[in-house]
């Protein structure tokens, strides 16, 4: 399996070599600041089968143990890398070309969801990081 995928303006692109190990949406604080948007959708995929193929990333220090990987010139935010799991990292699931080819399967910190999204997906939903952190 082999997607692509890149930022808004197209100077940053990068290339997914495996089907990621999980997808899921992440309501946490964080990711609402910053993209501005109530819900960011993520995939799981191995360090080793995620590159840029273009472009290199601007980078945020989002907390002491994370950061988060945009495009320096349109802001498109691509992925999110944290100390605590090395050999993999998240990358964001709506900036591949084509963002249907993977499905979400969870939702997670919905402690802080904005409680005027309803969720009726059916899918598990955890109020922290769940069950794979
Ligand atoms: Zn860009
Ligand atoms: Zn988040």
């Amino acid at each position: 399996m082999k997607m692509q995928g890149g930022c808004l303006c197209g100077k940053l692109r990068y290339v997914v070599g495996s089907e990621p190990a999980s997808a899921g949406l992440c309501h946490c604080r964080l990711c609402q600041r910053s993209s501005g948007a109530p819900v960011m959708a993520w995939m799981t995929v191995s360090t080793e089968h995620f590159e840029y193929t273009e472009g290199a990333p601007s980078i945020f220090h989002s907390s002491r143990h994370a950061q988060r990987e945009y495009c320096p010139a349109c802001g498109t935010q691509i992925a999110f890398r944290s100390r605590d799991t090395l050999n993999s990292l998240d990358v964001t699931l709506n900036s591949l070309d084509d963002s249907s080819l993977i499905k979400p399967q969870y939702h997670i910190w919905t402690a802080s969801k904005v409680d005027w999204l309803k969720l009726d997906d059916g899918l598990p939903q955890f109020l922290d990081a769940g069950p794979d952190s």
